[in-house]
């Protein structure tokens, strides 16, 4: 049985870098046998005004077939469409990986998981507008910080045994403190400190070596793994894994980047490097190392897009790193 993965090219830079990555996919499948049956489907901004809908029920439907959505990032109805999927198929966990590649001017050395908890907090879309008020709720739940904690501590097992919770429970006292308190609990037996999001910001700078597992909530890391991914050399580089208890969706963690798109110059490493996480949740590590050292190689041998000092195109690099393969 073949895995059915759906593939979702998204707006902006997107087509662009997905489609180097899916050189590498079908590279990567070939060599190492493994059996995936790809499907490609639109979403995001470009089907909003092609169809009215930023995500077509066709796309919905092959999304509920797929066992594994692989996604280029999505512009303005980035809510609608990356939203929906992680809520719609309860991905709770967000993995972001923050390390720095050789060969990548960084501004410092940084080697880290962001477990980003997916479908709760302020995302959950609770916000209203009152005469001269608007309000936004935070929900934070039991059930969903001890599932993302359990996660992190999957992660902390197979590295330092070593867990920050981020919080900011000196102002949100019964929210935020309760997500800490919950989390505690779960991660008993780890090596585990907490910090406050601010204080998490300046360290992730400061001395960014000292975080193993980060687990935070979900909004202060959108904002923190963008940081710690410019800290490692910047957004054209980090990918990510969005996983539940059934199926999961990887995706590079910057946005469209309009500004870029349509020149050929995007870094499609960010998207590449998403693909060998989804081989490593597909249970082929092979295929997953594979695909990492093919990125460093092409790297250290100079292909390399503009945003990291090259001159490459997009597509010469996914080109390059699936003949690597
Ligand atoms: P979003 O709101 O979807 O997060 P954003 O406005 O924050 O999007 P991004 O698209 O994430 O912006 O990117 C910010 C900037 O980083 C871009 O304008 C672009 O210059 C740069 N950038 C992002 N991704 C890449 C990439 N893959 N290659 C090169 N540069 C990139
Ligand atoms: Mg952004």
């Amino acid at each position: 049985m073949p895995y059915k993965v759906l593939v979702i090219p998204g707006d902006g830079i997107g087509p662009e870098v997905v489609e180097a990555a899916l050189y590498v996919i079908n590279a990567a499948a070939a060599k190492y046998g493994v059996d995936l049956e790809v499907k490609t489907a639109e979403a995001g901004d470009a089907a909003l005004r092609k169809y009215g809908v930023a995500m077509p029920p066709e796309t919905l439907k092959l999304a509920d077939a797929s066992d594994v959505i692989f996604k280029g990032p999505i512009g303005e109805s980035a809510y609608d469409v990356t939203s929906l999927i992680r809520m719609r198929y309860v991905l709770y966990a967000n993995i972001r990986p923050v390390k720095n590649l050789p060969g990548v001017p960084a501004v410092r050395d940084i080697d880290c998981v962001f477990v980003r908890e997916n479908v709760e907090d302020v995302y959950v879309g609770a916000e209203y507008k009152v005469g001269d008020v608007a309000i936004a709720l935070k929900v934070i739940t039991g059930v969903g910080t001890r599932r993302v904690a359990r996660v992190a501590r999957r992660y902390a097992e197979m590295r330092k045994r070593k867990v920050t919770v981020v919080h900011k429970a000196n102002v949100l006292r019964v929210v935020d403190a309760f997500f800490r308190d919950v989390a505690l609990e779960e991660l008993k037996g780890l090596e585990v400190d907490q910090m406050y999001v601010d204080a998490a910001a300046m360290e992730l700078v400061r001395n960014p070596l000292r975080f193993d597992v980060v687990l935070t909530t979900n909004q202060y890391g959108d904002i923190l793994t963008d940081l710690a991914a410019q800290v490692a050399g910047g957004l054209g580089l980090a990918p990510s894994g969005n996983l539940g208890d059934g199926k999961a969706m990887f995706e590079p963690v910057h946005g469209a980047a309009f500004d870029i798109a349509g020149r050929g110059i995007a870094n499609p490493i960010a998207t590449i490097l998403s693909a060998a996480m989804m081989f490593e949740w597909l249970g082929r590590s092979d295929a997953a190392q594979a695909i990492r050292s093919a990125v460093e190689r092409s790297i250290l041998q100079g292909v390399k897009t503009p945003d990291i000092g090259g001159n490459s195109k997009t597509a010469e690099v996914g080109r390059y790193i699936a003949s690597i393969l």
